[in-house]
């Protein structure tokens, strides 16, 4: 399969609602082929998650993978992965946690989002069965980070003090800064 382009802040594709899949679509060759190239895409970019409109695919289909030892996100616990299609988000502890969110469609910027705690999502997977999960925590961020870009909102959007919104390489340099 092959590793595709990504999108960045700017292109309208990112600030549209995506498109639902239909139940009988989900397992044809089209659907397996972008799944491969989101897969291979996101893990030629050490990212943790991927939507489908961020190779320019409007279809609310999302990957999210914690690898082990990720370099961007050092910190965090890896995960098994899990394919998205079609999701509804329910919120089951609003209290609001925060992170320093990156974006592979907003290249080189960190910024600070604070997000509800533990969710429940009602999705469908690969095999088209219906699921529900839920989770919490950083996982919890990394869910509503992916599933936002099906509904076309991007983290920034969600940064509430501009002034922690920041290039990463200068991040680095002043790691201190907790929050
Ligand atoms: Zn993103």
């Amino acid at each position: 399969m092959s590793i595709r382009k990504i999108i960045k802040m700017g292109n309208p594709v990112l600030r549209e609602i995506a498109k639902p899949i239909l139940k009988e679509d989900i397992l044809s060759e089209i659907t397996k082929e972008l799944i491969l190239d989101m897969r291979d895409t996101l893990e030629s970019l050490d990212g943790i998650g991927i939507a489908a409109p961020q190779i320019g695919v409007s279809k609310q289909l999302a990957i999210i993978k914690i690898p082990e030892n990720s370099e961007r996100y050092p910190e965090s616990v890896a995960s098994k992965e899990y394919i998205i299609i079609n999701p509804k988000i329910s919120y089951i502890d609003k209290t609001m946690q925060g992170f320093w969110e990156g974006c592979l469609s907003v290249p080189g910027l960190r910024g600070y989002v604070e997000r509800p705690k533990k969710i429940q999502i009602d999705y469908l997977d690969n095999s088209a069965s219906n699921c529900i999960i839920e989770v919490e925590d950083f996982l919890a961020t990394v869910f509503q980070h992916e599933l936002d870009h099906l509904f076309g909102c991007l983290y920034v959007d969600k940064v509430r003090d501009i002034t922690k919104l920041v290039y990463e390489d200068e991040m680095l340099n002043f790691l201190n800064i907790e929050e």
